[in-house]
């Protein structure tokens, strides 16, 4: 789960940074287009964003919401 989400927020972050950096955020001198390069194979590896969707839901159907032990 907190890969799902870190990797997620990373990448919503990351386009945001390229999007206010424009054109050059696009560029390859620029480390903003190195950083969305890297942050994207985050949630491809390890598990894809989908595959650790299905696997939270399995859980959450065989086990129910016990096991995020939520606060009360
Ligand atoms: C740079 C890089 C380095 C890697 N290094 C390693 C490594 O060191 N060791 C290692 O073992 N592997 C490594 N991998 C492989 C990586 O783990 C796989 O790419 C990853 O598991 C996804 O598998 P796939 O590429 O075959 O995609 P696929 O399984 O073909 O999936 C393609 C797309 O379909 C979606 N999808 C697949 N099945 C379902 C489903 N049932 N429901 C919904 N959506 C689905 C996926 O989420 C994905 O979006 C690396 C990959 C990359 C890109």
């Amino acid at each position: 789960m907190a890969k799902l989400s870190s990797s997620e927020a990373a990448g919503r972050v990351v386009d945001r940074c390229v999007q206010i950096f424009g054109g050059r955020g696009y560029d390859r001198d620029c480390p903003v287009e190195r950083l969305y390069r890297e942050l994207r194979v985050d949630r491809i590896w390890e598990g894809t964003s989908e595959i650790q969707r299905l696997i939270i839901a399995g859980e959450l159907r065989k086990r129910g919401l016990g096991f995020l032990n939520l606060p009360a």
